[in-house]
């Protein structure tokens, strides 16, 4: 269990002051100059150390995509953007780092673009989130008020602005490369890799974009080291990490404990347990709404990290934890999520554009089981023929709950169609 002593976020519930007088207070910008001082070297090096992977879904280490950045500019210059369109569903962690401790992000934008060349650095918030941009842009004035931002940043030596961009509410702007167009005022189409962002991202230069929660903890793991931060959870699933448990818990929350937390210790000691108890849990998708769901028995044995649930054929993703019990009707509620993902598809690849709505017409019928049992194959083969022939995740991100659902209620959906041809539905499946 995580001590009070090594949280990160200490005003994620936002109980104490979130200006930076209170920052300051709790610790956040102390010693900034000298951080920064360590040379961009040795503070890639140390993320390296500390184990950090990307807290936006990926997984991908920090440290490492930082040393993509060119050492020496040709000229162009280097950007960070911080990816804060959080929208995936069930994923509800970087609003509260942004709307109560958002120094945290500020100071680490400053420090990660300084390790990266950046002299500027653009946070891309999500168009739902006025609050968290109210919270944030003021946190932003005070900074450029106090000298942290702006030339000689925090006394530094490094000249650094930082922007707030408010999207307009796009789920595939949070894809990275369709965040960059938005950004440059075109519309959010994901671009064709190569070239990554590290050698042509923003206006073309280089740019690295991090998660907002993986630039929050930059700061403190530089503070008390990366020995420290590597010290929780298991190898190379490092760090502290912000879970949001949403769902039939008795205290859905937002929480920061270690790495590799076992699933019922997670439930039991920050949600209160699962609502009617163990026996009532029927699955639970752990990593937000594109990662494929995992039945509940198979889950209460699991850890939260993203080796441990990809043996339980999951992901960690965002660590937006959605629990169902057993009045959940599994076939309706993976409906819904292709129906999401087909509204939110940009259209620009076939196999997205059409795959989306295909599937999400199969499962519609699925639910009411007014299908032959051989469609249950062929709607998976279809999810094959979309996850990974598309330009961006989307496509895979559409795919991985059906496939998820089919691995793991077969039987139900077979027991479905088979009822409804004998005029036998269940009464939730009919509504
Ligand atoms: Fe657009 Fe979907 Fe293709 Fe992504 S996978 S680029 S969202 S059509």
């Amino acid at each position: 269990m995580l001590k009070d002593q090594d949280r990160i976020f200490t005003n994620l519930y936002g109980m104490h002051e979130r200006t930076l007088a209170g920052a300051k207070a709790r610790g956040h910008w102390d010693g900034t100059a000298e951080i920064i001082a360590r040379g961009r070297e040795r503070i890639v090096e140390e993320m390296k150390a500390s184990g950090l992977r990307g807290r936006g879904g990926a997984g991908f280490p920090t440290g490492l995509k930082w040393s993509f950045m060119p050492k020496e500019s040709d000229g162009r210059p280097a950007y960070l953007v911080v990816n804060a369109d959080e929208s995936e569903p069930g994923t509800c962690k970087d609003r509260e780092i942004m709307r109560h401790d958002p120094h945290t992000l500020i100071e680490g934008c400053l420090i990660a673009s300084f390790a990266m060349g950046a002299h500027t650095a653009y946070i891309y918030i999500r168009g739902e989130y006025i609050r968290e941009r109210e919270a944030l842009q003021a946190a932003i004035d005070e900074a450029y008020d106090a000298g942290l931002l702006g030339p000689n940043a925090a006394g530094s030596g490094w000249d650094f602005d930082l922007y707030l961009h408010h999207g307009a509410g796009a789920y595939i702007c949070g894809e990275e490369t369709a965040l960059l167009e938005s950004l440059e005022g075109k519309k959010g189409m994901p671009r064709m890799k190569p070239p990554f962002p590290a050698g042509a991202g923003l206006y073309g230069c280089p740019t690295t974009v991090n998660n907002v929660e993986s630039i929050a903890v930059v700061p403190t793991i530089l503070r008390r080291g990366a020995e420290w931060f590597a010290g929780f959870g298991r190898p190379n699933n490092s760090g502290t990490k912000v879970y949001a448990i949403s769902g039939h818990v008795n205290n859905p929350c937002v929480v920061e404990d270690t790495m590799s937390l076992p699933f019922e210790e997670l439930i039991e000691r920050h949600c209160g347990g699962i609502r009617g108890g163990w026996d009532n849990l029927l699955a639970v998708i752990p990593g937000g709404s594109s990662v494929p769901c995992v039945r509940g028995e198979n889950m209460r044995e699991a850890v939260m990290d993203f080796d441990a649930l990809r043996e339980v054929g999951s992901s960690l993703g965002t660590a937006a934890v959605i629990v169902m019990d057993k009045s959940v009707d599994p076939i309706k509620a993976i409906w819904r999520l292709s129906k999401f993902y087909k509204h939110e598809s940009c259209g620009q690849c076939t196999p997205c554009r059409e795959g989306t709505g295909w599937m999400m017409r199969v499962m519609e019928r699925l639910v009411k089981g007014e299908a032959e049992l051989e469609e249950i194959d062929m709607l998976f083969d279809v999810t094959k023929q979309v996850e990974g022939h598309t330009i961006c995740a989307l496509g895979d991100a559409a795919a991985w709950p059906i496939q998820g659902l089919i691995r793991n209620f077969r039987e139900e959906i077979e027991d479905r169609i088979k009822a409804a041809k004998t005029g036998r539905m269940g009464a939730m499946a009919a509504e």
